[in-house]
C-alpha cells in the first residue's frame, strides 16, 4: 500500500514549510511557493471538538480538529479520527500520522502505531 502523503508548500527564497492555502511565504515575502509531500508523522498539540459547523462537514459532527505539529517544525490543521474515539478519546502529546483528504481537502489524520 502506498503511503499517504501530506501536500504542503515550501518557499523558493527561505525554504519555510507552509499548509495551504498559503500565497506569499510569511517568513520572506516571496511568492515562490513549489510543492512539498510529506509523510506527515507528528503529535498533537492542541486540539478541540466540534459539534456545530456548516456545509458537508455539518453533516459529521462532532469530529475533532487538530493541531498536528510535525518534526519538519511546521503545525498543520487537521482532522483526527479513530474507531475507538468513544473509548479513548484523542489527548494532546498523541502520536497521529497523516491518512487521506477527506472532501474539500481537509487532511484526516488517524493515531499513529508506532
Ligand atoms: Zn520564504
Amino acid at each position: 500500500m502506498e503511503t499517504a502523503r501530506l501536500k504542503l508548500k515550501t518557499c523558493a527564497g527561505c525554504a519555510k514549510l507552509m499548509q495551504p492555502p498559503v500565497f506569499h511565504c510569511p517568513a520572506c515575502g516571496s511568492a515562490e511557493l513549489r510543492d512539498r509531500e510529506l509523510e506527515a508523522k507528528g503529535e498533537i498539540y492542541t486540539l478541540s471538538t466540534v459539534y456545530a459547523t456548516f456545509g458537508s462537514w455539518g453533516k459529521k459532527v462532532p469530529f475533532t480538529l487538530a493541531v498536528v505539529e510535525l518534526p519538519e517544525t511546521l503545525r498543520v490543521i487537521g482532522v483526527v479520527e479513530d474507531p475507538d474515539a468513544a473509548t479513548r478519546p484523542f489527548r494532546i502529546g498523541d502520536r497521529v500520522r497523516f491518512a487521506r483528504y477527506d472532501e474539500g481537502q481537509a487532511p484526516i489524520f488517524a493515531r499513529d502505531p508506532a
